[in-house]
């Protein structure tokens, strides 16, 4: 299994660049001796395995503690700090860890920035002689928004990522690369550069993309030599809007991982024709199916439509209708994957669980519309209100039932606005209410991250189309 492979390269304790945020750079002895000072740690601390929360932003305790604690055996749960209170104390109830490491405040069982750095820069570490993840354990739990407003967790094993890294590293096929970071850890994306970068013995390069600063971020591009990139179309779209994005600032970049949300034509060429050497690899997935299943080279004759590709070997995927049957090539229908990467389920009870069995195998029924032509599968839009929104992944009624739990909103109907080729521009949210704008934002901000507060509009009523439901394009052209 692939932690095998983790222990024996960082055994190595090589001066190699492991890790790099901001102007600090740490090498993979240096990485070792943290993971090796905290699994120690966490083994004497945390008896009977319970669930480790890793609270921060990108910093590098945050990568060695999610490496401890997998060797140790017990789940990680990333958590990143643009998460707002209300929202990780729902996590936190759900999870029931027994250590959170990282400045969260209020909760007894902390093990604060300070004390896991005093803890990870021990020099007489012993070394780490057994891994205790078993197959079929509970690697890490990560949170997604979820219908009813209530965070759900995706419960990904030990298998599930050894599968999907094993897939990720001969996309690559390469070693000791430079490879850049922009999802933050919460966030699935990110599981394809923490691990690809372990794996190939490589530099996992951040950038701060919580703050899109184009000088900082620009510098960071410029002085990262990436070779390979893991992003989200919107982030990519953002580099593009600025003509120095190309060949001159990132000369070695030679590979560009995209997933999370569809990539058009234009991203594409707008990418090749500023980059002589670039690859392009548009991969597509759930977090439900560990970060993703299938994956296409965009050619440098960019068509039209890009396909998301051919599934992994271990997985399976079919286009079924409504009532679960098969449907032949070309016609479109909701896209069904069974094997190796789906996940363990959720964590509780979850309403709405796409989770199903399919032919007498674990399957995961997406909500996304495809279709395959030429053994290529192709995503076409979602069926539900799901949204992908700068690259995040929003339930629109988890915004509108958020905005309903205020006490003086009286109903609330949100809507993505989209531009002419399908992508969310915004999200806007049409309420009834007595209450100032402002006051209703501030109330938001505690309960949901920045990405999905929306813009709001009081109305007196909402319109209604002739089956009697809310007019949702009436309301959109209200805005
Ligand atoms: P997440 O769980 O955040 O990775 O979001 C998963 C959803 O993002 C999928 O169900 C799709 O709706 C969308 N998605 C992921 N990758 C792609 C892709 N390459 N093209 C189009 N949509 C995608």
């Amino acid at each position: 299994m692939f932690l095998d492979d983790v222990l024996e390269m960082l055994k190595k304790k090589s001066n190699q660049k492991a890790y790099t945020i901001g102007e600090k750079s740490y090498t993979y002895a240096e990485f070792y001796k943290y993971v090796a000072n905290i699994y120690e740690f966490l083994l004497r601390e945390n008896i009977g395995k319970k669930p480790v929360v890793i609270y921060g932003h990108k910093e590098v305790y945050m990568k060695a503690c999610m490496i401890a604690s997998s060797m140790a055996g017990m789940t990680y749960v990333p958590v990143d700090i643009s998460i707002p209170e209300e929202r990780i104390k729902s996590i936190i109830d759900q999870v029931k860890p027994k250590i959170i490491v990282g400045d969260l405040k209020n909760y007894n069982k902390n093990v604060s920035k300070n004390e896991i750095y005093d803890i990870m820069k021990n020099d007489n570490y012993n070394e780490i002689n057994q891994i205790f993840m078993k197959q079929d354990d509970i690697y890490y739990i990560v949170f997604t928004s979820g219908s009813t407003g209530i965070p759900k967790g995706v419960k990904i094993t030990y298998n599930n990522l050894d599968s999907c890294i094993k897939w990720l590293k001969e996309l690559v096929q390469t070693k000791k690369q430079v490879i850049l970071n922009q999802a933050n850890f919460s966030f699935d994306l990110s599981v394809a550069d923490l691990y690809l970068s372990l794996i190939t013995e490589s530099e996992h390069y951040i950038i701060d993309s919580e703050k899109l600063d184009y000088e900082t971020t620009f510098n960071s591009l410029n002085k990262s030599n990436a070779t390979i990139a893991v992003m989200t179309p919107s982030y990519a779209d953002l580099l593009l809007l600025d003509k120095t994005f190309n060949q001159n600032l990132m000369p070695k970049l030679e590979k560009i991982i995209f997933c999370g949300e569809k990539l058009n034509n234009i991203t594409a060429e707008k990418l090749y024709n500023r980059f002589d050497k670039l690859k392009i690899i548009n991969t597509y997935g759930p977090t439900e199916c560990t970060f993703a299943v299938t994956s296409y080279e965009v050619p440098r004759n960019v068509c039209n439509k890009i396909p998301v590709g051919t599934p992994k070997s271990d997985v399976e995927i079919y286009i079924v209708d409504d009532n679960l049957q098969k449907l032949s090539e070309e016609k479109i229908g909701e896209i069904l994957i069974t094997g190796k990467s789906v996940a363990d389920g959720y964590l509780g009870n979850v309403v709405n669980n796409s989770f199903i069995s399919y032919q007498g195998k674990n399957a995961y029924l997406t909500g996304d519309l495809g279709y395959i032509k030429n053994g290529l599968l192709y995503y076409i839009q979602r069926k539900d209100k799901q949204i992908k929104y700068k690259g995040y992944r929003i339930e629109l009624s988890d915004v509108e039932n958020n905005l309903i739990e205020l006490k003086y909103i009286e109903k609330a109907v949100v809507v993505a606005k989209k531009d002419e080729e399908g992508k969310v521009i915004s999200i806007l949210a049409f309420v009834k209410t007595n209450e100032e704008i402002e006051k209703i934002k501030q109330d938001l901000k505690k309960k949901l991250p920045d990405y999905m507060i929306p813009r709001i509009k009081i109305v007196d009523k909402f319109p209604l189309n002739n089956n009697g439901k809310c007019d949702e394009k009436k309301l959109l052209e209200e805005f």
